[in-house]
């Protein structure tokens, strides 16, 4: 796409510290790392979320990450890694070209869980849990 960000990186239009690339796949560090070795790792097409993406570039996307975690981890000597996508804008996505982050975390940066992003647990009875279940498996 013309004017994404993340179409040009691919393109080599704007430079990146480019740390991965196949046919299908390309991860770069992030311009404004949350930590040493911020990963971010991106279809080379342009699809803007993850339900957009065609199920084999779904694939391919999470082999990479997967081959990518470790070796994050391993270069800025890690713990372990938060690795997160902002889905859409309601979750915050900025740049519209789906991008899963690798971000490396380390004992006691006190950066906490995912949950720390949504001020502790909800509260549901069992019945709301089920039908929300059964809502979600039937499609
Ligand atoms: P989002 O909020 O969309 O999940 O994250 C977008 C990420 O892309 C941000 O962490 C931001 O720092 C990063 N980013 C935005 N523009 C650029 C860029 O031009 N180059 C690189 N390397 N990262 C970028
Ligand atoms: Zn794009």
């Amino acid at each position: 796409m013309d004017d994404c960000i993340f179409c040009k990186i691919v393109d080599g239009d704007i430079p990146s510290r480019t740390v991965y690339e196949d046919d299908d796949v390309f991860a770069f560090l992030d311009v404004n790392p949350l930590a040493d070795g911020h990963t971010l790792v991106i279809p080379k097409d342009h699809h803007e979320t993850i339900e957009d993406m065609p199920a084999d570039v779904a694939k391919e996307l999470f082999a990479a990450v997967h081959e990518l975690v470790p070796a994050v981890e391993d270069a800025v000597d890690a713990d372990g890694s938060t690795v997160a996508f902002n889905n859409g804008e309601a979750a915050g996505q900025e740049v519209p070209h789906v991008h899963c982050h690798i971000v490396p975390r380390f004992d006691g940066d006190g950066n906490g869980p995912i949950h720390a992003l949504f001020g502790g647990p909800g509260e549901m009875d069992d019945d709301e849990l089920d039908a929300i279940a059964e809502r979600i498996s039937e499609r």
